[in-house]
């Protein structure tokens, strides 16, 4: 029997997490008079333990017990040679994925949920709002909220919530309350109602109404709670990269080439983040986070300032954006449709060190599909993203006769993403591309805010 999986044991699981903000320089966030946001500004949004996370620039920190008591439910998470696909593809490349599929929420977004439940619980606070698109994030921080014993409301993006019912039932029986979005219960959802009561809804929307209802709130004891893009959430993911390395270590292998699909960054920076400060120190390692050609983000949108969410409630970011009013097209990969992209994601892109590649839908679903085939675990949509990737990056491998080692994300499983599925295995999935004059369309609504520096990591 071949050996194929590389597994820690329980009191292996890293108990601190890596902070990048120790090693690259990154532009403040800016509130509305212009100036970098003070702490103070963000308290009625997040409980103060994390706004200080968010900021902090120690390299390694600590992971309370508390949350890693809850993390061994599923993790280490395995790393796994995927030797049946590599059969399939004829190629000389060494494929390894970290199977992120194994959490009880089924992908992931749970590595942060967690931690964030618990800070909230630390701080004293009863109930989070949150946005949820595919319904991933709602999921995880349902979960995570029923194992601290916080209340949990959870915006779901509208078209998501029509496609996807079995993941608000998920929500439900762990005690979330999941409503579409837009919603009537904000200003934010009315107005985006009015201008269009058939809108798909856009995560940018569902944040907005999210934010709307913690701060609203004048007990004092509810937050928001957001599944990607800021700091604090890319350093709780970073988990899973430094499991990985500890298991490239077993395996007496290191990646040549790392992989993972960016929605908000969060997944692909937990695996990338500890191997880009080997490439800071000088290892060569080509690092592709992957997006739909339906919302290039990285690939076409330019490193701007702009708002996380449609009403403008959040500061002004330093990222790749498409614009704060932009609703993406409806493909199936929920999680992966937002406008913007981690900050830090974005500032490494800028600095280069960051390649990022884009995907059309039937590639997309192929690679999936194949995925299936071989390895046998359903992907999420959003995977099969870093999937088709994988096999172009291993099919090259193949062509110039390389033994390229290849590490990516398997960042969840699509057991309630089967109408995607359906819609492929019909024919029925069209490739959407976003053209270049509809992206200069969308860049008109952030012209006139304050440009971003170019910085270079410490
Ligand atoms: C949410 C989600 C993503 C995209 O989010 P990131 O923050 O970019 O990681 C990717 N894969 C799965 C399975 C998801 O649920």
């Amino acid at each position: 029997m071949e050996l194929k999986k590389y597994i820690l044991r329980e009191d292996e699981i890293p108990r601190q997490w890596y902070n990048i903000l120790a090693d690259v320089n990154l532009n403040p966030p800016l509130g509305p008079d212009g100036n970098p946001v003070s702490p103070d500004q963000l308290a009625p949004v997040f409980p103060m333990n994390l706004i200080e996370q968010e900021a902090s620039t120690e390299r390694w920190i600590d992971i309370p017990e508390e949350v890693l008591s809850v993390l061994n439910i599923w993790r280490p998470a395995p790393l796994v040679r995927a030797v049946a696909l590599e059969k399939a593809l004829d190629t000389p490349a060494r494929i390894y994925y970290k199977n992120e599929s194994l959490s009880p929420p089924g992908s992931h977004k749970p590595n942060t949920a967690v931690a964030q439940a618990y800070y909230n619980k630390a701080f004293g606070i009863k109930r989070v709002t949150t946005e949820t698109g595919a319904g991933q994030w709602g999921s995880a921080l349902a979960f995570a909220c029923a194992q601290f014993g916080v209340e949990c409301k959870i915006y779901m993006v509208r078209i998501s919530f029509d496609q996807k019912p079995y993941r608000k039932i998920m929500m439900a029986s762990w005690g979330g309350n999941c409503i579409p979005s837009p919603s009537n219960e904000t200003k934010a959802g009315r107005e985006a109602l009015e201008k269009d009561p058939d809108t798909p809804g856009s995560l940018g929307i569902a944040i907005s109404e999210a934010i709307e209802e913690a701060v609203a709130d004048e007990s004092g004891q509810t937050r928001y709670s957001l599944g990607s893009v800021l700091n604090h959430v890319l350093l709780h993911q970073t988990i899973i990269g430094l499991e990985a390395k500890k298991q490239m270590e077993l395996a007496g292998d290191y990646p040549d080439i790392i992989i993972g699909c960016a929605g908000g960054g969060s997944n692909f920076a937990g695996l990338s983040f500890p191997f880009v400060l080997d490439k800071i120190n000088g290892k060569q390692i080509e690092i592709y986070p992957v997006e739909p050609a339906g919302c290039p983000t990285l690939t076409k949108a330019p490193f701007v300032y702009d708002h996380g969410d449609t009403a403008r409630y959040t500061p002004l970011l330093p990222m790749h954006s498409l614009g704060h009013a932009f609703v993406p097209p409806p493909f199936h990969a929920g999680g992966l449709r937002y406008h913007g992209m981690a900050p830090l994601v974005s500032q490494l892109v800028d600095e280069g060190l960051l390649e990022p590649k884009s995907v059309k839908q039937n590639a997309v679903f192929k690679a999936g599909i194949l995925a299936a085939r071989t390895e046998g675990i359903l992907p999420a949509p959003e995977t099969n993203h870093a999937l088709a990737t994988v096999i172009d990056e291993a099919l090259k491998a193949k062509e110039e006769g390389k033994e390229k080692v290849i590490l990516f994300n398997w960042s969840g499983h699509g057991l309630l993403d089967l109408t995607a599925y359906d819609s492929y295995l019909s024919g029925q999935i069209k490739d959407i591309v976003l053209s270049m004059d509809e992206i200069a369309e969308c860049e008109k609504i952030y012209a006139d805010f304050p440009k971003p520096q170019h910085l270079k990591h410490k």
